[in-house]
């Protein structure tokens, strides 16, 4: 038996990186899968590559998750074309990555429209179905950087420290109703928002050395092995877990450095 069979499940920013991994792994498991994402090319190749390799269902959505309309429209098409939605992964985010008393009202804005704003947008939509069915499972992919700072890197880490908050304040909430609400907190995950990051530093080579040297692992995380957390938090396997966070970091912010 697969472990999401008959679920149906909308993953936002589904198009690349971990959204793209999640909705893999999903569509794996029996899930049918729905790629809202802004950018409806990346995310109808990846639909067509899940349907390929994984013979599941799969379908993309133009969604932008800062727009409460357009999310309401994705969750729309994916109950038109698979029926109610039984779990739903706030994935979609951006780095905004400023010095705080230079960065620009625009910065701050742009960060909370994705990072913050965009997760609400998403549960605000399929809250009402799953209440009503007495059954879901939301989870929102946070960061290390929901309880841990790097100087320099504001005002992600604030909005995703709201992520957490958010995340336990739904989880209380809808708890008699048998929805869950959970987090992911992934350190360093190898995709694009990485390697974008790695190539703004002046010496892009060392930037990555110094990110590697700093890991238990001496590497690290791929975006399938946050795809496998988001699997078994979506799944029947976690019914007693809820309104938490799980680090997907290979113990990089347990470790203490000068
Ligand atoms: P990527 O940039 O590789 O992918 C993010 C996806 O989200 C892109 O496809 C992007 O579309 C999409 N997106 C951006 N804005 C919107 C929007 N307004 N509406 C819908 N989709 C949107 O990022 P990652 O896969 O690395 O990150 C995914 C999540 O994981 C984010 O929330 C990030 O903060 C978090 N995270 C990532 C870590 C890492 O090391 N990679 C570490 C910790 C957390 P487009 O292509 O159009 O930009």
């Amino acid at each position: 038996m697969k472990r999401l069979a008959d679920k149906v499940a909308l993953i936002t920013g589904a198009g690349r990186g971990i959204g793209a991994a999640i909705a893999f792994a999903f569509a794996r498991e029996g899930a049918a899968v729905v790629l809202a994402e802004l950018d409806i090319e990346t995310a109808r190749q990846t639909a067509e590559q899940i349907k390929a390799q994984t013979g599941g269902r799969a379908l993309a959505v133009q969604t932008d998750v800062t727009q409460s309309a357009s999310v309401q429209h994705a969750v729309s098409e994916a109950e038109h074309a698979f029926g109610a939605l039984d779990v739903l992964v706030n994935n979609a985010g951006i780095n905004v990555f400023c010095d705080p008393l230079t960065m620009t009202d625009d910065d701050w804005r742009r960060c909370f429209a994705v990072d913050l704003d965009g997760v609400w947008n998403g549960c605000r939509a399929v809250l009402p179905g799953m209440v009503e069915r007495g059954a879901g499972s939301i989870v929102n992919i946070a960061s290390t950087h929901a309880f841990k700072i790097i100087p320099g890197c504001f005002p992600y880490p604030v909005a995703k420290h709201g992520v957490i908050g958010l995340t336990r304040a739904l989880g209380i909430e809808y708890a008699p109703r048998n929805v869950r609400v959970n987090a992911i907190a992934p350190g360093y995950i190898e995709t694009q928002l990485t390697h974008n990051w790695w190539n703004e530093q002046a010496d892009p080579a060392a930037a990555k050395q110094a990110t590697l040297d700093l890991q238990p692992m001496k590497r690290i995380g791929r975006p399938e092995e946050v795809a496998m957390t988001a699997v078994f938090l979506a799944s029947d396997e976690a019914p007693f877990i809820n309104a938490t966070c799980i680090t997907v970091d290979g113990g990089r912010s347990a470790l203490y450095h000068d």
